[in-house]
């Protein structure tokens, strides 16, 4: 009896010490986007035809084939998604069934099985729920980063789809993108470079997109640009995404974002776009001309990371033009309020009038 208590008291002295020591969680004010270690992630794998059970592991490594298509054909896609602590105590996911739609999207544009929303659902919320002591505090500006990926896994040295998959989702919590308050910054457009090809796989969330911008990013942070606003692979003549956001410009209470074959569809973007219109300003989605950059009185650029980035001035190089947005280096008052509206949305301190939030207790 002695034995068996002191044996539970022991295993459960260990854990304690484990988490104390191993995983305490973080000091919430000194987070920056970085992976980090969390309690446990989420997997589910696809063979003979269908998906299989949720699995959860604490396990952050994968056995992988050495042929696998993810590593040699790049069958890989991944989703972005945050989820947030409210004043109330309940945590709130952004929009998961977006993400969910996306990855579907993303899997018919690379030949990889579709999961059902519902299943992706669950494996959000499980994976939020299971790793609820990181999800950081209400008013700390941070927020708990959910990294959904799908790789396929079987072996395969002819060019084919694989026959087998893994679907993971892991968790970590991210700082407040703005440490030093809601600032614009300068952006280049590099015309030496491209991210995606038009008919391309631009509208799919794939690392190879990535891939493909890595070179043209470090480049622009070199030069002090915080990122390359990219211009229509085939003319070079109008807005395309800039850097791993979308970009939208503000002019005559009109918020405008370019329509294109080789842009992500951002949720953020999208988000923006009907708040926009709940305020009263007309919202198109459009072709968008280079030089009607010199007409905009404000500009962004939208993602899930920083929901909205500022942009203060873009440096055409080549052409050696430049376009302005910002005189006092404070952001526009356009952004400015679609930023604290969507935030307060998330937040769950303003009413979610279109439903975005899925709530957790
Ligand atoms: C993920 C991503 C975005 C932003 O999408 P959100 O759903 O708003 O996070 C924009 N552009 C690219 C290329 C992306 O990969």
């Amino acid at each position: 009896m002695d034995f068996v208590f002191s044996f539970i008291n022991k295993a459960y002295l260990c854990n304690q010490i484990l988490n104390t020591f191993c995983m305490e969680t973080p000091n919430w004010s000194e987070l920056s986007f970085g992976y980090m270690p969390t309690d446990y992630n989420i997997r589910c794998a696809y063979r003979n035809g269908k998906w299989g059970t949720l699995e959860i592991t604490s396990d952050t490594t994968i056995p992988m084939h050495v042929a696998a298509t993810s590593l040699h054909y790049g069958q890989e896609a991944f989703e972005g998604l945050k989820a947030f602590m409210g004043k109330d105590g309940k945590i709130r996911i952004f929009r998961p069934d977006e993400n969910a739609k996306r990855l579907q999207s993303t899997c018919d544009g690379i030949m990889m099985p579709k999961m059902s929303t519902e299943l992706f659902l669950e494996a959000v919320v499980k994976a939020v729920t299971l790793n609820k002591r990181f999800v950081p505090p209400y008013g700390s500006g941070a927020s708990l980063y959910i990294r959904p990926l799908l790789i396929g896994t079987s072996p395969q040295v002819g060019v084919k789809p694989a026959d087998e998959y893994l679907f993971l989702i892991f968790v970590m919590p991210v700082g407040p993108y703005f440490k030093e308050g809601f600032k614009p910054t300068p952006m280049v457009i590099l015309r030496q470079y491209d991210r995606a090809a038009p008919l391309g796989t631009g509208t799919y969330k794939v690392g190879g997109n990535y891939a493909a911008s890595l070179v043209a990013g470090e480049k622009a942070h070199a030069m002090g640009y915080s990122a390359v606003l990219y211009l229509d692979a085939k003319e070079k003549k109008y807005v395309d995404e800039c850097g791993p956001a979308n970009f939208f410009g503000i002019k005559n209470n009109t918020y405008i974002t370019p329509e294109s074959t080789s842009i992500l569809p951002s949720i953020t973007n999208k988000s923006l776009m009907q708040l926009a219109r709940d305020m009263g300003m007309k919202v198109e989605q459009r072709r968008v001309p280079v030089e009607e950059l010199s007409t905009f009185e404000e500009a962004g650029a939208c993602g899930t990371a920083a929901v909205i980035s500022p942009i203060i001035r873009i440096d055409d190089i080549v052409e050696n033009i430049s376009y302005q947005f910002s005189k006092n280096g404070e952001a526009g008052p356009v952004c400015t309020r679609l930023y604290e509206k969507l935030r307060a949305i998330q937040n769950g301190d303003e009413p979610d009038v279109h439903g975005w939030n899925v709530v957790i207790d």
